[in-house]
């Protein structure tokens, strides 16, 4: 197993107090978004089934069939609607299966060639709608990290690409119309927030999150991870809060996520 793959397979990370209020809001957003005619839903890259499970315990009248799935067995165990595992490059469902296909902060992890095929199965098993979040304009070399061993850097979330809502409302050209783009979850932040890392890592040497696992030679430190641990961010931004710099830095305003509505041409 890849140690990317390894990292998906971290019970901690699927576990519901690793999730944000913030993603909560992201989730009932998506469910805000989704129209009235929709009786069926998978998920595509469902995790623990924050999406899918929502829909269950809150709107399960809504559709005759909820549906997750996901490459990480691990994240399956906290699905309790219908699942499947399954990669997104060569997912076993029919085409044109499900009246909504969503596929939630999972398209900014893929390497290219997963990613142009991921596309097509979203195309293709979707019979009137795919709704897709990512990042919203995301600065990835802001948030790679180094490697203590190895010295490689990476991004922590294994993000690979960055999306604007110009680009995203253009990911299914010629075959799915744009119905909406919506930026959501605004969230304060550093202006000029290079600068300010640069000052920050310089005053205090960078912490290694203990989510994630380097690509490189498999450097981790999990055994940190406990049940209460905060998001992802939460731990990124604890760089920032130990030198004080934040006390007098301008800050700014961005919303966190992109959350977009296709319909199938
Ligand atoms: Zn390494």
């Amino acid at each position: 197993m890849s140690f990317e793959k390894e990292m998906y397979e971290v019970k901690e990370k699927w576990e519901e107090s690793y999730f944000s209020e913030g993603d909560l809001r992201r989730i009932e957003t998506v469910k805000a978004m989704m129209p009235k005619t929709v009786g069926s839903v998978l998920d595509v890259g469902c995790g623990n089934g924050i999406l899918v499970n929502y829909l269950s315990n809150n709107h399960s009248h809504e559709f005759q069939r909820i549906c997750g799935c996901d490459r990480s067995e691990t994240s399956l165990q906290f699905v309790k609607t219908e699942k499947v595992k399954a990669s997104i490059d060569q997912l076993p469902f029919s085409d044109k299966e499900f009246d909504l296909v969503t596929c939630l902060e999972v398209i900014e992890h893929l390497p290219q060639e997963v990613y142009i095929k991921a596309l097509k199965e979203l195309q293709r098993i979707a019979s009137k709608y795919i709704i897709v979040s990512v990042p919203n304009d995301e600065d990835l070399l802001l948030n790679r990290v180094t490697c203590p061993k190895c010295i490689t850097a990476f991004s922590p979330f294994y993000h690979m690409r960055n999306f604007t809502s110009s680009s995203l409302a253009n990911l299914f050209e010629g075959s799915c119309k744009v119905v909406e783009v919506k930026a959501i979850e605004k969230v304060i932040g550093p202006r000029f927030p290079r600068l300010k890392q640069k000052i920050s890592r310089w005053i205090h040497p960078e912490l290694f999150p203990s989510s994630c696992i380097c690509p490189m030679c498999g450097y981790n430190e999990f055994d940190k991870l406990k049940s209460t641990q905060r998001s992802p961010d939460s731990k990124i931004n604890e760089t920032v809060e130990i030198t004080g710099l934040s006390k007098f830095w301008p800050h700014t305003y961005k919303e966190k996520w992109l959350v977009a509505l296709f319909e199938k041409l």
